[in-house]
């Protein structure tokens, strides 16, 4: 749809990817096209039409035949994303977890069934391999391990950085040097390709819960592969297969939400960066977690009941997800994690303390004000406490 722009910085890209063509059709919101079906009176051309889409994957030119093979709309989102991350190719779906469904049913199709995984990832990722619901048979292995893990038969590895919820990081560049042949998964929702770029780094498949931060305002489920287009036309293949399409209501609200990405991720980092200063120096927290590469995602262990911070929050809102303009915390071994059996939720540290907070664009003393009064009483130090009983 729009002519390849080499070298404009991605503050450029996030307002004019997906959109070059708009001011020559005398334009400037892109259309939403909801049409389900195009018309056609060329039989003879909408068959070879559909053949090639079937042979190849690719997209059709001029109109879709039908809307589970290709939206306009849901394209711009796609050019845009492709272009922010540097990829040739993303294909867009119903849901992030739609996307990694895709992800495994193209590797399964073409018996490459095992999966080399490092925890933690999200809750439902985990419980998608873990469960083995697409066939797939999953190894867990710490980054050193991925190597010694891999088989003729492994179609993926997958890794997320930062982690969902610790935010550990992993050093992708060595992780994807460990995959030899074998495509890496590296899913990016956490750190957009504001703070980093995964592709770059030799990841083969970027992907996005759209849902979180691409979309920005908590109102669209999404989600995105950015890929190679060999990659990107079997995950077409599939989604036309299977259904899992996006919207285009969404690829709209995503494409929107696109323009503002840098700016939002810039300003909730600091939002982030200047509340892990404040956790890490509370004494009724035990622990912060806070990524080199920065962001806008914060994970701490309380010393105290962390199901108390989550009732006594008022502007902070205690809900699970993430990546939205207002501040979310939510308690992972409660909520988004507790898919995940206790065991290997622990053993990939997620502490039962453990809460998460996606910090929003609010003032940033506003938030404090909120977090220390949800964090309760400084308690004192037990000696002072007797020594007060007993005075
Ligand atoms: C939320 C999330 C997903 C799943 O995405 P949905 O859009 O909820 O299906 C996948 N990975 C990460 C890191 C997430 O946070």
């Amino acid at each position: 749809m729009d002519t390849p722009i080499a070298s404009r910085a991605l503050a450029t890209e996030a307002v004019h990817a997906g959109r070059d063509d708009l001011a020559r059709q005398g334009l400037h919101a892109p259309p939403i096209d909801l049409s389900t079906t195009y018309p056609s009176y060329d039989s003879r051309g909408e068959a070879a039409r559909i053949d090639a889409f079937a042979a190849t994957g690719a997209e059709p030119d001029g109109a879709p035949v039908y809307a589970r093979l290709g939206n306009p709309t849901v394209a711009r989102f796609e050019t845009a994303l492709a272009r922010l991350e540097g990829t040739e190719s993303a294909v867009a779906f119903a849901s992030g977890m739609a996307a990694l469904s895709a992800v495994l049913l193209v590797r399964g199709s073409m018996g490459l069934r095992h999966v080399v995984a490092v925890r933690p990832l999200y809750g439902c990722s985990d419980h998608l391999l873990t469960a083995g619901l697409l066939g797939s048979e999953v190894t867990w292995t710490d980054p050193a391990g991925i190597a010694d893990a891999l088989r003729p038969d492994t179609g993926l590895v997958m890794v997320e950085s930062p982690a969902n919820p610790t935010l550990a990081e992993l050093d992708l560049r060595a992780v994807a040097h460990a995959c030899g042949s074998v495509p890496l998964l590296a899913d990016n929702t956490f750190a957009t390709p504001v703070l980093q770029r995964p592709a770059e780094q030799g990841a083969r498949l970027v992907l996005h819960s759209a849902t979180k931060y691409l979309g920005g305002h908590g109102d669209v489920m999404a989600g995105v592969v950015a890929c190679d287009e060999e990659f990107a036309r079997r995950l077409r293949q599939v989604r036309f297969a299977t259904g899992g399409v996006l919207h285009p209501l969404a690829g709209y609200l995503l494409l929107r939400g696109l323009s503002t990405l840098p700016v939002r991720v810039r300003a909730a980092s600091a939002n982030a960066a200047e509340l892990a200063r404040r956790l890490a120096a509370d004494p009724r927290v035990a622990r912060v977690h806070y990524p080199r590469i920065g962001g806008a995602m914060i994970a701490f262990e309380v010393t105290g009941d962390p199901h108390a911070v989550i009732g006594g929050v008022r502007l902070i809102t205690p809900a699970v997800s993430l990546g939205s303009v207002d501040t979310l915390i939510q308690h992972p071994a409660s909520i988004s994690h507790r898919i995940v059996d206790a065991d290997d939720r622990r053993g990939a540290g997620v502490s039962d303390r453990l809460l998460r907070m996606s910090v929003g664009l609010e003032d940033v003393d506003d938030l404090w004000a909120d977090l220390d009064r949800a964090l309760g009483e400084r308690v004192s130090p037990p000696q002072q406490r007797t020594a007060a009983a007993r005075g």
